[in-house]
Parts: C-alpha cells; structure tokens; sequence
C-alpha cells in the first residue's frame, strides 16, 4: 500500500486555444478568484470525506493545465498554502507548475519562487519561429530563451522544458537546431513529443480536408531517435519514453503515475487514483500498517470537465466526480505493464509480484519470450524492459500483453 500521496490541480485556461490541442482547456484572459476557491473547498470535501487520507506523506505537488502561469501568484499561494496544511509534507516536497513563455514575467516568477514552487516546466516547443507559428503558439522563441534566463534568474534549479516534433515543414536541421540549443541551455530535464494529430481540434478538421502536411512516420522515427542520441550522448538519461533528466531530475510527479503510487486530482476534469479503497485506507492502523487485507487494485475517479459546471457542482456538493471506476485485478495487471514498459528500466518483477501477487513471468511467459525473441524486450536484472527497436514499436508491444 502506498503511504505517500501526488497532488495534481489542474488550470483548464489559456490565453488562447492552440489548434493541435485537445487537453481539457478553454481560452480566457486570467483565470477567476472563484476557480482556487473550487479547487480548495474541492480539497477539503476529500478531506471530510476520507479523512484517512490526511495520514499520507505528501511527495509531490503538480499544478499543469491549461496554463497556470495565467494563475496570480497569490493564488497560487492560496493553493500550495492549504495543500501543505492539509497533508504531511516530506521534506523533499517537490512542487511543479507549468508555464507558457507568452504568459510569464520576471516579477512573478521571482514571486512564485517565494512561496516554495521549486521546480518549473517551460512549454518551449520550439526554437524555431517558423514551427511555433505552425503551432499557433503565443510565444516566440525569444520569449522561451528569455522564459528560461529569467527562471535561472529567479534562482529555479530544476527546470524542464517540453519540444514538440514531427511539426509540419520542420526540417530535421531545423529539429536538430532545437535540440542543440536545448543542450547547451543545459536544463534539468527535456521532454520531447511527438505531434499527434486529436479529434476535434482544428488540427484534424485541416488533415481531413487535406490541408495539413505532416513528415512521414519515417521522417518522425529519424527525429526521435536523433533526439535520443544527442540528449544522451550529452549527458541526458531517458528515463521514460518521451522523457529526459540529469540524473536525479526526474519528474518525481510523472514517475507516480508510471509506478501506480496514489495521487488526488483537483480541478475541472482531473483524475485520481488511490491504489488503496477508502474501506482499506479508513482501516489503517495507528501506525498506518493496514489493518485488514483488502483489495489493492485501486480506485479511479475523474471530474467533469467544463470548468462552469465544475464550479458549479463544488459550490452545490463540494465534489464534481463525473466517473469512478474500480480496477479489476486483470484491468490493474495490464496497467501496471502499460505504464511500467514506460520506463526506460521497465517492470522490475519484484514490484510486480509484491502488486500482483505473481510475477510478471508467471502470467505472461510466452508473450515474453515472443517478444524477447522479436527482439522488442529484454531483461536486466530483475527488470524486463522494452529495447530501442520496442519502444519505436511500442504499442504494438503494448497490445500483445491485452
Ligand atoms: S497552451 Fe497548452 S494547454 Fe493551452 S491550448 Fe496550447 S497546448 Fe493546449
């Protein structure tokens, strides 16, 4: 059972709607007072509800979106305040927000310094002013290096930031740019995705009418696996598929959602997961050993997305839960595998027999060997993960264990 916690508030905003995107976000020019009340009196019901829940160490503290640099930073005090109030907060509590380089100052971010955010993500995209127009983006790529001096600046030292790949007329020369300017801006961590192409973004409706021209798969696989030899022969470790660190970097946040570790989402469509039930939780002992053996597959639970009703239905009920669901020991099972092939050290077998009560050979020995044999798996150690050709194959890989 998991004895730390992950909280996640979710700011569905933006200054305006970029058109490859379909997160759960709605263009506006600042984001309302009564938003971080919701989120807040959102926090405490959970609280008053499960009061149990309190007993969890807090790890990590993630505010994305959306775009919470839209978030004043006295709000943004507001939040951090009660969320550390509320829980027992480990000492290396790290707390994470988001930001568009078109939507951030130098005063706000010497004052979101102030009040413990100790660790930033830059939604760079691009270097490129011809991609980030491509992107529709806000910002340009003076913005983003001036978004990253000023962090450094602010005293920030342990900041990510995010490219996008595979953009319409972007060259791998152009491509290569990017990444060789991320290097030798030196940041704490890099993510790179690829651009997908979501129903119901103004994306799509342009492919659909043949109006959208993007690289081939095959240009795609070249710039991704560039991407991972450069980062790593400059001194970047690939963690996860899409993400990058220097050792000790990692997003400790992300990394609980890939381990299956527990982690309330507040906010307009934020999700949730506790791998133990409120029965298992409330039965903990004094000294949080569970008491009773229950089932650990876990409870999920996601919130309605439009942020009005979200605020309406907090107001009215304190909670705004769209769904729940109870994971079924196979549903469980094949998440862990999904989730923990993710990572560059992939299933340690160990963890899974200690989840699962089986390991992970037990269950899926033929399909290992398959896939050993294909060459997409291998073992070290204790861990089976996926090798270079499994992850460009991934989802295929993914699919066989379904
Ligand atoms: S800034 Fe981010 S969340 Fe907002 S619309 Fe653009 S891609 Fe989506």
């Amino acid at each position: 059972m998991d004895s730390t916690i992950g909280i996640y508030i979710h700011i569905p905003f933006c200054v305006k709607k970029c058109p490859y995107c379909d997160f759960n976000s709605l263009a506006t020019a600042h984001v309302p007072d009564k938003y971080i009340d919701a989120v807040l009196k959102e926090l405490l019901t959970h609280v008053k509800k499960n009061p149990a829940i309190t007993s969890k160490e807090l790890e990590t503290v993630y505010i994305g979106g959306g775009t919470p640099s839209l978030v004043s930073h006295n709000n943004l005090k507001r939040l951090i305040q009660v969320v550390k109030q509320t829980f027992l907060a480990q000492q290396r509590l790290e707390i994470t927000v988001e930001i568009n380089p078109g939507s951030v100052t130098e005063e706000w971010l010497y004052a979101i310094k102030d009040i413990g955010i100790n660790r930033l993500n830059i939604g760079v995209q691009s270097f490129s002013n011809n991609t980030l127009k491509s992107l529709g983006r806000i910002h340009s790529a003076e913005d983003a290096l001036r978004c990253y001096e000023y962090a450094r600046r602010a005293g920030f030292d342990n900041v990510g930031i995010d490219f996008i790949f595979g953009v319409m007329n972007q060259s791998l020369k152009e491509w290569e740019k990017d990444l060789g300017l991320a290097i030798s801006l030196r940041p704490e961590h890099i993510s790179i995705y690829n651009l997908t192409i979501e129903p119901g973004t103004q994306f799509y409706k342009l492919q659909k009418n043949g109006k959208l021209t993007l690289p081939s798969e095959e240009g795609e696989i070249l710039m991704y696996e560039d991407a991972i030899d450069k980062l790593i022969s400059a001194g970047y470790n690939q963690y996860e598929i899409s993400n990058f660190s220097i050792n000790g970097f990692e997003s400790r946040h992300n990394l609980r959602y890939w381990l299956l570790l527990d982690y309330i989402g507040l906010g307009a469509g934020a999700h949730s997961y506790i791998s133990s039930s409120d029965r298992d939780v409330q039965r903990r002992g004094p000294d949080r050993s569970l008491q009773g053996q229950a089932s650990n597959l876990g409870v999920r639970w996601w919130n309605v997305e439009g942020p009005d009703v979200y605020m309406h239905r907090i107001q009215d009920a304190g909670l705004a839960i769209a769904g729940e669901e109870r994971l079924t020991r196979q549903e469980a099972i094949e998440e862990g595998i999904f989730l923990g092939l993710r990572k560059t050290r992939g299933i340690d077998d160990d963890w899974f027999s200690m989840r699962f009560n089986k390991t992970l050979k037990d269950l899926y020995l033929p399909v290992i060997e398959r896939l050993r044999k294909q060459g997409l798996i291998c073992e070290q150690g204790n861990n089976i993960r996926l090798t270079r050709r499994g992850v460009l194959m991934s989802n295929e890989v993914f699919l066989q264990f379904v």
